[in-house]
């Protein structure tokens, strides 16, 4: 019998993850059958019981469910404990093993697909939320020579300043006051795309040369990369190459191997079109 997992979400309808994960056990070889499960959003933890009990072996967790997985895994990796949420479960010998593979999935996505260095560049971060939290040990390891969080709220850019000081600098801003300063890489993890808004960064964030990274991906440039390709930077992306580098990650962590992850995303950069 194949081995099953799960994405869990709600919704999960539009979830890409089983055709990611489907794609990866034929080109693998592995034995692995991937579904959706829709749990209500009061109920995470008996759907992940009955999973378990059921002998699935692992589950991806999307919105709204992160968080509940961070609280209900029994062992976390450090990037998942940083994070505070979990996209990762692994079941085995009676554990729940939570890890987070988004922020290494916007790392590879940038360094490997992009081919664009984070080592000793300056990095500005926009928002302060899971999203952002979740890739900043990531971006740190990288030592890059400057990261800056700019968020609305500023007050949770500077918490998040504060909890990461142990692995590396972060500064923290509004964004009024990151005034004339430019960046290398500019990484949208506000949610501003999905209302069609521009988060307001300033223009002259952009160094000449920039790469500007949407964490949200789709048809056509968010409002954020057509102000960035209008205000100086070199390189545009969306989310896309992240979403399919986390799930490489998940299956990796599963089963012990690396699927090769270019030819899926040009197929789903296809379908996109
Ligand atoms: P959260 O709700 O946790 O955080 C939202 C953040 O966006 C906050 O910092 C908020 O600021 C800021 N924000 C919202 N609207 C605006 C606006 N109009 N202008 C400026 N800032 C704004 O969301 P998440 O962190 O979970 O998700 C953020 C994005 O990342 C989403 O678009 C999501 O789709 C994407 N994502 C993509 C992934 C991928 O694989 N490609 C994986 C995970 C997330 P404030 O604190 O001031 O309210």
């Amino acid at each position: 019998m194949s081995d099953r997992y799960v994405v869990i979400g709600n919704p999960v309808a539009h979830s890409k993850s089983p055709l990611i994960h489907a794609a990866f056990a034929k080109q693998t070889g592995e034995d692995v059958q991937y579904d959706r499960l829709l749990a209500p959003v009061d109920g995470f933890d008996s759907a992940v019981f009955e999973l378990i009990q059921s002998g699935a072996k692992g589950a991806n967790v999307t919105v709204p469910f992160k968080q509940d997985a961070w609280r209900l895994a029994s062992r976390l990796s450090e990037r998942a404990k940083l994070a505070e949420a979990v996209n990762t479960l692994s079941f085995a010998g009676g554990e729940i093993v939570g890890d987070n593979t988004d922020g290494v999935g916007l790392t590879r996505d940038i360094t490997a697909n992009l081919g664009v260095p984070l080592a000793g560049r300056r990095i500005l971060l926009l928002g302060a939320g899971g999203a952002a939290r979740g890739v900043l040990l990531p971006l740190l390891s990288y030592h890059p020579a400057m990261l800056v969080v700019a968020n609305r709220t500023a007050d949770k850019a500077m918490q998040l300043a504060r909890q990461f000081a142990a692995y590396g600098e972060v500064a923290a801003s509004g964004y009024a006051e990151l005034g004339e300063q430019a960046f290398d890489v500019v990484i949208n993890a506000t949610s501003a795309s999905l209302s069609d808004a521009l988060p307001p960064v300033p223009a002259s964030a952009f160094a000449a040369g920039s790469l500007a990274y949407d964490m949200m991906y789709g048809k056509g440039l968010t409002p954020f990369l057509q102000f960035a390709q209008a205000h100086g930077a070199a390189r545009l992306a969306d989310g896309l190459g992240m979403l399919v580098e986390q799930a490489a990650e998940s299956f990796r962590i599963w089963r012990g191997v690396e699927p090769r992850t270019a030819a899926l995303l040009s197929l789903l950069r296809e379908q996109l079109a």
